[in-house]
């Protein structure tokens, strides 16, 4: 079976073996307060810094999931409330998270929220955006950045916020169960002003624990030795980003030119919009229920739809962990096939 589902997406196959590899040297059954063990957390955060090329400056923690990355930036970061400008169904999420624990009171917002890759409908925040509201939004505000589905999988241009996270099931292609946050000095400035320390995953809890490459809970040791172990053989992030576009720019050229007569169309009309990792395509849902269940029979796995577009869309993950064999085998089945 090969999958292009965005999430749980397609993990690297290698991934086996660095789990069978944790298991058996006892990695996996370290203190999480051992030597050992903070080495491994250690080379994980160096490997984030060069392999991502975050700047250096810049503080990273290891938690469970975006989710909770979510709730980290309204805790520990938020002095009033949050601003979501959002296009789609992660971005609303986030809001009413963000908004249960900050709720909402127009003219005192003091963080920008922005998703840069919707993986529910393909869109994304262009690096010129980002940078627009960099300069535009009042110099207190912090801005965060959902990067989920596109950490790993293209070029972040750092400076251009404060918080950074993603989930590993991503463009990472690791199992769930890990995420990765990162944040500027000035984030972190903020935290200690706010001086919030009420939960166990406090913004300042993380940074003291993680400044001496420990955690405050027991963390996915696993999921952080397979995250290493991913990081030492994944290229510089430069040339994962050239090919993740250039496999994009192929994907939207595809759809446009080579298999128009297909009864769906690119969900996405406007060329900057449409994500680099996330391909969302549109139709009847016949056609579409159809698609997914003679893909499935050549044994290939699409994306659903999601939220709203459940129904009426479908979607193709661009993910680093795909083979260009995988996706010759996908684009040959819709050539040939009979929609
Ligand atoms: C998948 C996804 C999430 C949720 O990630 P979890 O690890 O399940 O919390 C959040 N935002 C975006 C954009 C996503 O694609």
């Amino acid at each position: 079976m090969i999958t292009f589902y965005p999430g749980p997406s397609k993990v690297y196959p290698d991934v086996a073996d660095y789990a069978a590899e944790a298991v058996r040297s006892g990695v996996v059954s370290l203190n999480h307060r051992s030597a050992g063990f903070m080495d491994i957390v250690r080379e994980t955060a160096r490997l984030l810094h060069e392999k991502l090329a975050i700047p250096a400056d810049y503080h990273i923690a290891l938690v469970s999931s975006a989710t909770e990355c979510w709730e980290i930036v309204a805790q520990s970061l938020t002095i009033q409330t949050t601003l979501h400008p959002t296009t789609g169904a992660f971005g609303e999420k986030w809001r009413e998270y963000a908004h249960r624990i900050r709720p909402f009171n127009a003219g005192n917002t003091d963080i920008l929220c922005v998703v840069q890759n919707e993986t529910s409908n393909g869109t994304q925040v262009s690096h010129q955006q980002l940078a627009k509201w960099r300069q535009e939004v009042p110099p207190n505000w912090l801005i965060a950045v959902d990067a989920v589905s596109s950490m790993a999988g293209i070029a972040l241009d750092w400076q251009q916020a404060d918080v950074w996270f993603a989930s590993v099931q991503k463009c990472f292609g690791l199992p769930a169960g890990l995420a990765v946050l990162i944040y500027s000095p000035r984030a972190l400035e903020r935290a200690i002003t706010i001086g919030e320390r009420d939960h166990y995953n406090s913004l300042l809890f993380m940074y003291e624990n993680f400044s001496k490459f420990q955690t405050p809970y027991t963390p996915n040791g696993l999921g952080i030795y397979c995250l290493m172990r991913v990081l030492q053989r994944v290229p510089p992030i430069a040339d994962v980003d050239a090919r993740t576009r250039e496999r994009a720019a192929s994907w939207y050229t595809f759809f446009e030119q080579e298999v128009a007569h297909l009864p769906f169309q690119l969900l996405v009309n406007d060329p900057v919009m449409r994500s680099d990792t996330v391909i969302a395509l549109e139709g009847s849902e016949d056609a579409i229920k159809a698609l997914k269940a003679t893909a499935q029979q050549a044994g290939i796995t699409l994306g659903n739809g999601y939220g709203k577009w459940k129904e009426t869309t479908f979607r193709i993950a661009n993910f680093p962990a795909i083979t260009d064999e995988e996706i010759e085998a996908l684009k040959a089945f819709f050539r040939t096939a009979n929609l």
